[in-house]
This record gives C-alpha cells, sequence and structure tokens, in this order.
C-alpha cells in the first residue's frame, strides 16, 4: 500500500490502435484502473499512478510541458514532434512504418526520382529531415488524414504515410517503394524527471521493475519435457535457461523430467535439437512475469 500523495502522470492514447495495449501492458503489471473510454482521467486503485487519456499525437507535448509525466505513443509521433523528451522503453506492440508509396504507373527506382515531385504526407517533419539528409529537393503536402488518396485526386505524385500490412496501399492503387523509419509504441518521459520530482522518479522506477518483468516473460516460453537421463549433459548446452535447466527423475528408470526457459524467437530450432537427443512429451507454457 501506498501512503505519499504523489502520483504518476501517464498520458495514454484515448481511442485509437495504441489505446487498448497501452492499457493492458500497465494491467498486466498488477495496477488496476476504470476503463478510460469515457473519462478523461482516472487513478489506479492499488498502484500511485493518474491516467491521462488523451489524442496521441497530444502526448509528447503533454509529456514536454510536464503536464503529464511520462506517456506511451508511436515513436512516429514522438520523432514528428521533434520534443526533447526521454525514451525510456521500446514496448514492441504497434508495429508499423512510415513509407513511401507511389502511384503503380510511377517508374521509381530510389528516393531520388522524387526530385521535383510533390509528395502529401502528415509526418512533414520526418520526411524533411530524410529528403534533406539525401539532398533531394521535392514539395511537401502536410495533410492530416486520407493521405493515401493524394495522389488519385490530383494532389501529389506520392505520398509518405504509415503502413502496417500494406492494404490499404495496394486497395488505392499505390506501391510501396521506401521504409524511411520504423516504429513501435515507445514509452517516453520528461526530461530530467528524477531531478525535478526524485518521489515522481521512485514511482516510475517501481512501473518499470514491474514492466521489464512482463516484457520480458512476453519474449520467452516455459517449457517441460522427458529425456533419457544419458544424455542430460547436452540439455544445457541447446536450452541453458535462467541459470541452468530443472532436472529432476520419472519413476521410470532411466528417464528425468527438465523444465526450463526457451526465448519465443529461437522455440522451433529448440524443439529441433532436443528432438535429435531423445525429447518426449514436451509441454509449452506462455509465462506471465519473469525477472532475473
Ligand atoms: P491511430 O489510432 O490510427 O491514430 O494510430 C495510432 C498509432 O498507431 C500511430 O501513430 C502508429 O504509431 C500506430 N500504427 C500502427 N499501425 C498503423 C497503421 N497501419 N496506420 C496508422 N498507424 C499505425
Amino acid at each position: 500500500m501506498f501512503t505519499s500523495k504523489t502520483r504518476l502522470r501517464i498520458a495514454v492514447q484515448k481511442k485509437g490502435r495504441l489505446s487498448e495495449k497501452s492499457q493492458d501492458i500497465i494491467r498486466s503489471c498488477g495496477i488496476e484502473f476504470g476503463n478510460g473510454s469515457r473519462v478523461l482521467k482516472n487513478e489506479a486503485y492499488n498502484f500511485p499512478i493518474e491516467f491521462l487519456y488523451l489524442r496521441d499525437d497530444d502526448i509528447p507535448g503533454y509529456v514536454y510541458d510536464g503536464i503529464a509525466d511520462i506517456g506511451i505513443v508511436g515513436r512516429n509521433e514522438a520523432a514528428e514532434k521533434q520534443f526533447d523528451v526521454d525514451y525510456i522503453r521500446d514496448l514492441g506492440f504497434s508495429k508499423c512504418r512510415l513509407s513511401i508509396a507511389v502511384p503503380n504507373s510511377f517508374p521509381y527506382n530510389s528516393l531520388e526520382d522524387l526530385q521535383g515531385h510533390e509528395i502529401a504526407t502528415s509526418y512533414p517533419n520526418i520526411l524533411r529531415a530524410c529528403l534533406d539528409e539525401r539532398g533531394i529537393k521535392a514539395g511537401i503536402h502536410e495533410i492530416s488524414g486520407s493521405v493515401e488518396i493524394a495522389p488519385a485526386i490530383g494532389l501529389t505524385d506520392a505520398i509518405c504515410d504509415l503502413v502496417s500490412t500494406g492494404s490499404t496501399l495496394i486497395s488505392n492503387g499505390l506501391k510501396e517503394v521506401d521504409v524511411i523509419f520504423r516504429s513501435t509504441a515507445v514509452m517516453i518521459a520528461q526530461k530530467d524527471l528524477g531531478k525535478k520530482d526524485p518521489e515522481k522518479q521512485k514511482i516510475l522506477d517501481r512501473l518499470l521493475v514491474r514492466m521489464d518483468a512482463v516484457m520480458k516473460a512476453r519474449d520467452y516460453k516455459y517449457i517441460v519435457f522427458n529425456l533419457p537421463t544419458d544424455h542430460i549433459d547436452q540439455v544445457s548446452k541447446i536450452v541453458p535457461g535462467m541459470k541452468s535447466p530443472t532436472v529432476t527423475p520419472l519413476y521410470e528408470k532411466g528417464w528425468s523430467s527438465v523444465q526450463t526457459v526457451v526465448k519465443e524467437d529461437d522455440f522451433w530450432d529448440v524443439f529441433e535439437a532436443l528432438k535429435k537427443i531423445g525429447a518426449q512429451g514436451m509441454l509449452v507454457t506462455a509465462i506471465e512475469k519473469m525477472t532475473i
């Protein structure tokens, strides 16, 4: 339980692609709070944190101004707004890329082919930085939405827009030709929060310990399998686990049970290697939290 009146203010997207996952990650840290869809702010019941529900493109500015102490936002928005904030965690979700797309008939080989053309985008700062770096002179039309229709209505020759699957581009007769920025959701904080408010920094540190445990757990699977005891020596080379695998004898002589963790990305390679040394009856489960 907490006694201090200080609360860490976190800005999350009120409605949109980031909204649910931003709230989910905080809830998975054991922090309970009401639904943010009908309110502008609320407080957690069991942790000193207060939520502000905002438009995601306003979040970097509110964090910079100190209205919010921290925020969850797409790296694309944080980069576009150019406010000097601290990036404290990459949260991995809401993966997307900021890409150049042109009509299917446009003969495109490289970014230099956009020289002298007009490009529509909601991300003029990121686009300008990219064009300047390559010495390309092109016109930038800033529009706030439905960027993909700009070539069809004769506004521009190309667009620079966020893409996750690419299906919107295809249905508008466009081809994705260059990726200029890759984004995921990030947690940002007001610059030097710890110096300005050590109390709030302490709350943030407690939150980060929980978040790191949850995020680490998402990257791993817990596996249990049976193995002929003669082959146990080879196990720790294939699946070292956190320190070393747990090995317990089975009732059936000559067999052992092995418990360990494996990175999700390595799972199928590990599975094949373990099968080769005689592993059987593998059980695989998700891990809720994981600490070092
Ligand atoms: P929205 O809720 O549509 O305003 O999108 C919020 C954020 O979700 C964007 O700023 C991106 O960081 C992220 N995002 C992920 N995929 C996409 C996508 N295909 N189009 C737009 N935004 C995306």
